[in-house]
């Protein structure tokens, strides 16, 4: 018996008419049969985010004319949540999210839209995979980042995904040195707020971040981009400091 093509879900934080997803469909469509799912507009930074006080609706509708997708009026964790239990025949073989326009290592990955799409289809039990392409611009080249995805997907769809991680893989624009394994780097954004006032004479405030490195020693996620190279860190939504309950569990309360 021939066996099945892989179904590969495909979703983002950008909405599902940005450049990003449709390269990444494209890479997708390389290996299996291809459905998207993705907000119908602009949800980057919502973190997990998930809708519960007003009804989802799912449009159907096609992405660059060739690619099977549903525009979701929720976060994108409500999507891969919508597409596993209502939108999708059978269940996928593989989830990933982006191509992302904006870097999502170091602290990016918790604020992410993205790598939460891929997060929620690891806490379904699927392979998961997020892919960023560090230049927020939306026409930036990504050939780099699509040649990463598919050395990526490859690697999964042959080799699986431990039960409980996750896939975070960012590049830089165009052409790419290699992928390499790298940890999350020690990073934050240091807030400031331009404050302006609205023409009702009321104050309010526009945050821009600053990101900064809290670590020199080399090997993250960030050292490897700046190398050139796309950086691939598994991750997980297990917050539990293993390390530190250990030393603890030793500890009378
Ligand atoms: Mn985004």
């Amino acid at each position: 018996m021939r066996k099945q093509r892989p179904l590969i879900l495909v979703s983002n934080d950008d909405g599902i008419f940005s450049n990003g997803i449709r390269a990444l469909a494209e890479v997708a469509s390389t290996f299996g049969d291809v459905m998207i799912v993705a907000p119908d507009r602009q949800q980057s930074a919502v973190g997990h985010a998930i809708t519960v006080s007003t009804p989802l609706r799912a449009q159907k509708t096609m992405v660059a004319g060739i690619f099977t997708g549903h525009a979701v009026n929720g976060t994108p964790a409500d999507c891969i949540k919508l597409a596993h239990n209502q939108l999708m025949d059978r269940k996928p073989d593989l989830v990933v999210s982006g191509i992302n326009h904006g870097s999502n290592a170091g602290i990016n990955i918790l604020y992410s839209g993205t790598v939460s799409a891929a997060t929620e289809g690891t806490i379904l039990g699927y392979p998961s995979l997020a892919v960023s392409c560090t230049d927020f611009s939306e026409d930036a080249d990504l050939s780099g980042c699509r040649e990463a995805a598919h050395k990526v997907i490859d690697y999964i769809l042959k080799n699986g995904v431990d039960r409980g991680v996750t896939f975070n893989l960012n590049a830089p624009a165009g052409p790419l040195k290699g992928v390499r394994w790298a940890r999350q780097g020690e990073s934050r954004y240091v807030e400031e707020f331009e404050g302006r006032v609205d023409p009702y004479n009321r104050d309010y405030y526009w945050m821009t971040g600053k990101f900064e490195m809290l670590e020199q020693d080399g090997g993250s996620d960030i050292d490897m981009i700046e190398q050139g190279f796309a950086s691939l860190t598994p991750i997980q939504y297990d917050l539990t400091s293993h390390k530190l309950l250990e030393k603890l569990s030793e500890t009378v309360l």
